[in-house]
Formats: structure tokens, sequence, C-alpha cells
């Protein structure tokens, strides 16, 4: 693991040790999490920052110490920084986009817990998060400051228990790794009991903002509840530190599958070199690139948003550059909940088209 020597420009070294570092619920409260926080970050007056106030009246901040160590403070087009720090045009919501578009409060049959196609569900069991990132499709939450509750989550299990063709869970958020291992056992074990439910699923994004949070204690807890898989989401190549790489080697180990769901992020991960970097990056750390998404019509989400055509020729050149085992599916997440819509590379399948033509 990292120590303080390493940390990032903007961060303080007097005022934390190694051993806090590393442990998990120190870096989890000392996130920043205001406007004072950001300001000291930077080194300038909060008057200063009047148009980010705003943002924040709308959708907080929350940025791990160790996610700010990867990047320079200063710098605004940090493809990292532009992850985590706010930006003005999350609230010009004339720039379009709609609060849930993939109209998952829809498909609720009780609070929380979405069921939309037959064999499996996704149940938020809480609104927190290590990182709030900018580009999440489920800012709506931040704002509800849904926070784990037995008696919610009992309603959801009781709901799976008579659901019988429910034969996977998916446990999501917010983040649920920023649970107590407690909580999290908790969680796990009461799916588990379930006869019908054969597979379990973590949505995080620990591995990439809060690595420290895998710990051996965690392993241990979800080993238990294996099969268990874990999906996480790394948009960039500066994300694969030895942190993030120790994180996933440690679930990997303990028989938890780590599958990587990107977002294609304008100006962050929308060109072919640094996509090319990741992927080669997540397969070097044996994570699946499973899923580039497309990025949702989100309202406040806008600026990060590319033509979708941008996503297709990159998937292309990938396509025909890189091996079979780094590619993503690139799909789109239909508004109005009506599924995953995949994109295969046109050129390829029309090239492959004229030569069956000639093998025939
Ligand atoms: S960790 Fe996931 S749920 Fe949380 S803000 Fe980021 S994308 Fe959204």
């Amino acid at each position: 693991m990292t120590n303080k020597a390493d940390k990032g420009a903007c961060l303080n070294k007097a005022s934390f040790t190694d051993s806090d570092w590393t442990n998990w619920k120190w870096q989890f409260s000392n996130r920043v999490r205001s406007l004072n926080g950001l300001a000291g970050l930077l080194g300038v007056p909060v008057d200063s920052l009047s148009s980010w106030e705003d943002v924040l009246h709308v959708y907080p901040v929350a940025i791990s110490p160790y996610y700010l160590s990867l990047f320079d403070c200063a710098d605004e087009s940090d493809p990292l920084r532009r992850q985590c720090f706010p930006d003005p045009r999350e609230i010009h919501f004339s720039l379009g986009g709609v609060d849930d578009p993939l109209e998952e409060e829809r498909d609720m049959p009780v609070p929380g817990l979405i069921h939309r196609y037959s064999d499996r569900c996704l149940a938020i069991v809480t609104a927190t998060c290590a990182v709030y990132c900018r580009h999440c499709n489920r800012k709506r939450l931040w704002k509800e400051n849904v926070k784990f509750s037995q008696r919610r989550f009992q309603t959801m299990v009781d709901y799976i228990a008579r659901t019988p063709e429910l034969r996977e869970v998916i446990i999501s958020g917010g983040d649920p790794l920023t649970l107590s291992d407690e909580k999290l056992d908790w969680i796990l074990g009461s799916l588990r009991a379930i006869k019908h439910v054969e597979v379990l699923r973590i949505g995080t994004r620990v591995p990439v903002t809060l690595p420290m949070r895998v710990t051996k204690e965690l392993c241990a807890l979800m080993k238990k509840y294996r099969p268990l898989w874990l999906n996480t989401q790394f948009n960039h190549p500066r994300e694969i530190t030895p942190d993030s790489a120790r994180a996933c080697e440690m679930l990997l180990e303990s028989g938890i599958p780590v599958s990587n769901q990107s977002v294609l992020l304008k100006g962050i991960n929308d060109d072919y070199e640094t996509m090319k970097d990741l992927l080669y990056g997540l397969e070097r750390i044996s994570v699946r690139p499973y899923y580039l998404f497309q990025c949702d019509p989100v309202r406040g989400v806008d600026h990060f948003r590319t033509d979708i055509w941008v996503g297709m020729e990159m998937m292309e050149k990938l396509w025909h550059n890189i091996s079979g085992l780094c590619l993503p599916r690139f799909v789109l997440d239909s508004p109005g909940g009506r599924g995953k819509i995949p994109f295969q590379p046109f050129s390829f399948l029309s090239d492959r088209k004229a030569n069956l033509q000639t093998l025939f």
C-alpha cells in the first residue's frame, strides 16, 4: 500500500499518519464534503467558489483523501478531478436530462428494490458513496439521502423470498461497501438464506475510490457467501494504482470475480488511446472489462455525454487492434427502462458479410 510520502500535491501531509492513510474508516470520515474543504484544497477563499455553492445545494460533494491523492487539484481539466469536483453545468437544467432516465422508480415493487428482469433484481441499500461521481445515473438518491435501514431491507428480503423466479440479487446503491462489515454480513446472510437465490452480486466503486475498504476481514466475510460477483467502475487508466490493483487481487484471491463497467465520459475516456490504456490496465490486474456504457441522459450530467458514434468508432478501432479479452460490450441502457441495447462495430459486421459471401 502507498505511504504518506507518495501523496498528491493538494493534501496536507502533516495532518495524517501512515496508519490513518491505510485505515478505510479514517479515509471515509475525512472525505472532503464541503465548500470550505474544496477551498482549502485549492488554497483559495471560499467566496471565490460561489458558483459551486449553488451546485452543492442540489448535489453534495464527497471525495476520499485517497482519490484526491491521484490528481492535481489545481488542474481543472484533469480527468479524475472532473469526475468528483462540482461543475456549474450540473445545475444548468435547460441542457436536458431527467432525474431517473431508466425509470427505475417505476419498477419498484417495494421501496428501493428494482425488479425489471424476471430472473434478477437490484437492491438499493444506501445512497452513500466514498466519492460522489458527478456523472452518476442515480444522483437523484443523494438528495433523498437514503440511509441503510434494517426494516427497509427486510421488506426487500420478504419480497425476494416470495418471488421464486428471482435467482440473482444485485446489491447496489450508492455504494454498499461503505456499510460496516456487520451490516454487510447481515445483508448477504439474509439473501443467502433464501433457497432460490443462487447468485449474489455487489456493485461498488470502492476498489477505485477507497481501496483500503477491501480488508482481509471484508474478503473473508464475502467469501462465505459465494457465488458472489463484484462489479466495479474504473473509468480512466490513472485509476489503476498499486492500491486499487491490490484491492482487486485480494478479492480475486478470495474467489470473488471482479468485472468492470466503465461509463463513456466526454473528455475523460472518449478517445482511443485512453480507452486502450484502461482496458490493457484492467487485463493486467485480472479485472474483466465487462461493459462500456453510453452515458445516460441524467439531469445534471449532459456535459459528460458523448455522441453515440464517438463510442462506436472507438469500439471499432479497439475491436480491430486489441485482444478480445480486453474488449467490453458497448451498450446503451435504453431510456424508459426498456433494457440494454448492445452496439457492435457496424463496418466489422459488413466486412464480415462481404468476406462470407466470397467464402460460400
Ligand atoms: S460510486 Fe456509483 S453510485 Fe456512487 S456516485 Fe459513483 S457511480 Fe454513483
